[in-house]
């Protein structure tokens, strides 16, 4: 059967990071693209998710930036914090953005059925709304992730917990928020609430936070919380929560009680697969629901593909759009590539905030065996006058046989912005002899990347 035989050359499903970016590329090269979209243009990370999360980081700093000003001579007298306004102001700029992507799309002559998308069999799928089912040579499955949530049965009062996507709506600061989870999504939002006033208890299963993260940076992020007033119970998970008069009671497995107004659960996300027919279609899904791919987010069945979060590699917006691209310039382009999964940078917007890439200390202990450390912990110059007593950490890992730098791991203010640039020569390949030849840029927290000569040693400490 001929291209033309089929309604579309291109359905993709899921207007998100990875979706957009795919139709795009793939209308721009003149094949006929359908997105379809069930809830808002832009996907998680527009919509509730990156975006809306540094609006609330940045929120959150301003309270802390007011009252260490003073150490600089400032004065901000009665100064105070209105949720609903800040949330207004927030929301107008989402609207703003996903409008953009939807203009953008069209622009390059997608057309966009704003309804839910489900497979019939391979090459069909059935729009909810409508009814309708329409045709394509090639499937995109783009649809992202949702938050997990243990059932009734597992967690009994479940249904009084709300989830990341909940949070851009609530109209108040709750007094108490306990959060659970222990990874970046759970500790960027205690401290985004404790920021705001909130008194936070941050309940975690494991023995520190950020699990997969560099052992120093977790316990750095550990302090940090603890730092910012936020209640850390480890080796914890909920029995059951129970709504009374005074609010919510959790219980927990270690017998405690605590008592809150709010119970933001962040204890891991889910691929958007339920319902989408993908056994229709004879799509594989691995043991989470997840679509299986190869490294051209090819599926089991040869004209489908899938890229993004719903694929489970790494759930990261730049990741979801970087596969999108490859797969359209594959596919329609005439130029193929694949998305290398090495090196990506990563942040937590934690205070201190995370910066990384490249290989834990462990990992790279266990990849490549012999490895030297390179460590520091100063206090920044900005904290010097402003009573901050938090410090930025920072750590080399280098390949001892080359000298290959094989990860980077800042925490400390600006730690994202410091790290992006950083990423840079690590994934050309620097050398630790590298960062040595460079010259550092004075006064700056970055200037100590390059500045570092003393390999750590365990036996010093
Ligand atoms: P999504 O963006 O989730 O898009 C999928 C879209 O598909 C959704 O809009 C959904 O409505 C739609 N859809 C689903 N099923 C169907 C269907 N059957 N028919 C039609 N439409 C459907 N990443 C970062 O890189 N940095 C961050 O700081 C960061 N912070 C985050 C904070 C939070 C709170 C969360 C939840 C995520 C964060 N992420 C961050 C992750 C990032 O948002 C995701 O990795 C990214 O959005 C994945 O893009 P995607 O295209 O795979 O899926």
């Amino acid at each position: 059967m001929s291209a033309r035989a089929y309604d579309y050359d291109l359905f993709v499903i899921g207007g998100g990071s990875g979706g957009v970016r795919a139709g795009r590329i793939a209308a721009l090269t003149g094949a006929k693209v359908a997105l379809a979209e069930e809830y808002r243009m832009g996907g998680t990370c527009v919509i509730r998710g990156c975006v809306p999360k540094k609006f609330m980081v940045y929120a959150s700093d301003y309270g802390k930036h007011i009252a260490k000003s003073e150490g600089y001579g400032w004065s901000v007298d009665g100064a105070s914090y209105d949720h609903g306004k800040f949330m207004t102001r927030m929301h107008a700029e989402i609207d703003r953005l996903s409008a953009i992507y939807d203009r953008n799309l069209r622009n390059a002559g997608v057309e966009i059925i704003s309804e839910r998308a489900e497979f019939v069999d391979a090459h069909t799928l059935r729009l909810k709304t409508s009814g309708r089912t329409v045709t394509a040579e090639k499937i995109l499955i783009a649809t992202g992730g949702r938050p997990w949530l243990p059932s009734p049965e597992e967690l009994p009062g479940v249904q009084h917990v709300i989830t990341s996507n909940e949070v851009f709506e609530m109209e108040a600061v709750p007094k108490r928020l306990v959060v659970a989870g222990g990874g970046y999504i759970a500790v960027e939002f205690a401290h985004v609430f404790a920021g705001l006033g909130a008194e936070v208890t941050l309940v975690y299963r494991g023995e520190t936070v950020l699990r997969g993260f560099d052992d120093d940076v977790r316990l750095a992020v550990h302090e940090g919380l603890k730092e910012a007033g936020v209640r850390v119970v480890t080796t914890c998970t909920f029995e059951r929560i129970e709504k009374g008069e005074g609010g919510l009671t959790i219980t927990l497995s270690s017998g405690h009680e605590i008592e809150t107004d709010t119970i933001l659960m962040a204890v891991g996300r889910q691929a958007n697969t339920e319902g989408l027919g993908c056994e229709k279609a004879g799509v594989a899904l691995n043991e989470n629901g997840n679509v299986i791919v190869d490294d051209f987010s090819r599926t089991n069945i040869e004209n489908i593909w899938a890229v993004g979060d719903v694929t489970g590699r790494m759930g990261l917006t730049p990741v979801a759009i970087r596969e999108g691209h490859a797969f359209a310039d594959t596919e329609f382009g005439g130029k193929p590539w694949k998305m290398d999964h090495s090196y990506v940078p990563t942040a937590v917007f934690s205070r201190p905030e995370v910066g990384t890439v490249g290989l834990s200390e462990a990992e790279a202990r266990r990849q490549h065996g012999e490895i030297d450390i390179y460590k520091t912990n100063f206090r920044p110059m900005k904290n010097a006058l402003n009573g901050d007593t938090s410090r930025t950490f920072m750590k080399l890992v280098v390949r001892a046989s080359d000298q290959r730098m094989l990860g980077v791991h800042v925490v400390g203010e600006d730690a994202a912005e410091m790290i992006q640039t950083a990423a840079i020569a690590v994934k050309m390949g620097a050398t630790k002899q590298d960062f040595d030849q460079t010259c550092a840029l004075h006064p700056s927290s970055a200037e100590e990347l390059v500045t570092m000569r003393t390999k750590w040693q365990p036996e010093a400490i």
